[in-house]
């Protein structure tokens, strides 16, 4: 079967994998030029993504683009107190079958596409779609170019063209602003107050400020560079990953936060003259006229991202024709969260394995619908988590001072973080439900969950329309578990 795909990010990209895999021809249409977005910022992979990269043989070469996660600390943002440390537990992330890690997003975008291409994926970049006709299974691009396939599948993210096929207008409301960036190592580790962030012992240490209507989260890249997500109040416009700017709003925020990350805004300019120029001694000769420098100044210009509540679209496949949206444009998730790119990864993975078993078109409305049996509600409730995660890392004052107190006392017991009970609003805590909820997340495998449906369900529908079930399946291009790559 042909496969177009509209998008060539984490969605699209993990797409043409799994559709690959499952010996479908595969065609991706990207707006962008390049393949990967120019400047992009960190992203944190969780075991739900490493353990199919590992699974299909990428586990080396991921390593290579990628930086183990063994902890993460939580301070309080306005005075850098230290609440504690959670460290990822051998035990859990073993029964996880996968690694926690971090890497650039742009590195991440690249190793997909490397793979998808190597598969045998048609790549076509500075191709905008333009149209989708779900009657003719066809989409025009800009330049009027049509293609017609079996399959489209929608990567195209929240703001694309395949979303709004499915809602009239956008049903969201905007929670919070992102500001996502990198800061060079050297600058980080030549400033004696920004110096402990990275900790030799622990050098995939995540760091986590909670603060009163903001928070910082920050963690090191493979490359020299570290990761800063800001999250504070929406203002102005509402805006997707394709925005650059908001430095001075962020730096605003920052303000009143602890010497590591408040902003001393006049010095903005040298500092990036400085990262302009590079040499470190530059720099180092730089800091002896501002000895107290915070992280955020020295950051590059952000990405500036919405996060919306948004109302879960009714269908993650069209019904006038076959369309499955993945990632972002079936249902976005708070930029800046663990499972931001992992929702987008799973669906992609998950929709390709499906059609590992199509044998004749007749079978795809059934295959769609499996699609979104086995994904919506997995990607409603991982939004929700991640909603829920960054409300609680940028609670209100009023609200937030039960929170600290909590985390506070479990930090003093020398308890794990994560298993801090969080206040429920009938007065209750669910603590363990919480922590039971990232394990589920990590432990979650969507080509697992792919095959439980055509094992439980599938099968039982082709036997039953007279197929053939048992019989070869369509060529698997790649030996699973055969070689490292
Ligand atoms: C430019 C950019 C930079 C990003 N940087 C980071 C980062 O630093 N850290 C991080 O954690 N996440 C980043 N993300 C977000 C991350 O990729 C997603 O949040 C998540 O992984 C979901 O991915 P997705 O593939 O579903 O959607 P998206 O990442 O939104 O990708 C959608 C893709 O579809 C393309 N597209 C849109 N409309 C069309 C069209 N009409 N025709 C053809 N192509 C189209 C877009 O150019 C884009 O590449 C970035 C996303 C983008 C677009």
């Amino acid at each position: 079967m042909v496969i177009l795909i509209i998008g060539a990010n984490v969605g699209g990209l993990a797409s043409a994998i799994a559709f690959r895999r499952a010996g479908h021809e595969v065609f991706v249409f990207e707006a962008r030029n390049s393949v990967a977005p120019d400047i992009t910022g960190g992203t944190r992979l969780p075991p739900n993504v490493t353990k199919i990269l590992y699974h299909w043989g990428y586990e080396r070469r991921l390593k290579k683009a990628a930086l183990m996660s063994t902890a993460i600390d939580i301070r309080l943002l306005r005075t850098g107190e230290k609440f504690g440390r959670h460290v990822w537990e051998e035990e859990l992330i073993r029964d996880a079958r996968g690694d926690f890690v971090f890497t650039h997003h742009g590195d991440f975008v690249r190793f997909l596409h490397d793979i998808a291409e190597e598969l045998g994926a048609v790549l076509n970049y500075g191709c905008r779609v333009a149209d989708v006709d779900l009657y003719e299974k066809t989409i025009v691009l800009e330049n009027g170019q049509t293609y017609t396939g079996d399959i489209i599948v929608g990567a195209d993210g929240a703001e694309g063209i395949t979303r709004p096929l499915f809602v009239s207008h956008h049903d969201q409301e905007p929670l919070l602003n992102v500001y996502s960036t990198t800061i060079p190592e050297e600058v980080i580790r030549s400033d004696p107050v920004t110096a402990d962030i990275y900790d030799d012992t622990q050098p995939g240490l995540n760091a986590a400020w909670f603060g009163y209507g903001c928070a910082v989260l920050g963690w090191p890249c493979k490359r020299p560079e570290y990761a800063l997500v800001v999250y504070g109040p929406p203002e102005g416009e509402t805006t997707g990953w394709t925005q650059q700017g908001g430095k001075d709003r962020m730096l605003k925020l920052l303000e009143n936060a602890e010497p590591r990350c408040s902003a001393v805004r006049i010095l903005i300019v040298i500092s990036e003259l400085s990262l302009f120029l590079n040499p470190p001694s530059l720099l180092r000769h730089l800091r002896r006229f501002a000895p107290a420098l915070g992280l955020a100044e020295w950051a590059r210009d952000p990405h500036i991202v919405t996060v919306n509540k948004v109302k879960p679209l009714p269908d993650w496949y069209h019904v006038d024709g076959p369309l499955a949206l993945v990632g972002h444009a079936a249902q976005p998730l708070a930029a800046g969260s663990v499972q931001e790119a992992a929702i987008a990864f799973e669906d992609g993975v998950a929709l390709g394995r499906i059609f590992s078993h199509l044998k004749r078109s007749e079978q795809i409305p059934s295959f769609l619908e499996a699609y979104e049996d086995v994904r919506r509600e997995r990607d409603i409730r991982a939004y929700e988590k991640e909603i829920g995660d960054v409300e609680f890392m940028t609670l209100p004052r009023e609200y937030a001072e039960p929170r600290n107190a909590l985390m506070r006392e479990k930090g003093q017991g020398g308890r794990n973080l994560f298993e801090v009970n969080i206040p429920t609003d009938d007065g209750t805590s669910d603590g363990w439900e919480e922590w039971q909820r990232i394990v589920d997340q990590f432990a979650y495998n969507a080509e697992e969950a792919a095959d439980d449906w055509w094992q439980s369900e599938g099968k039982v529908i082709e036997a039953s329309r007279g197929g053939m079930v048992d019989g070869p399946m369509l060529q698997i291009l790649v030996a699973q578990n055969t070689k490292e790559n």
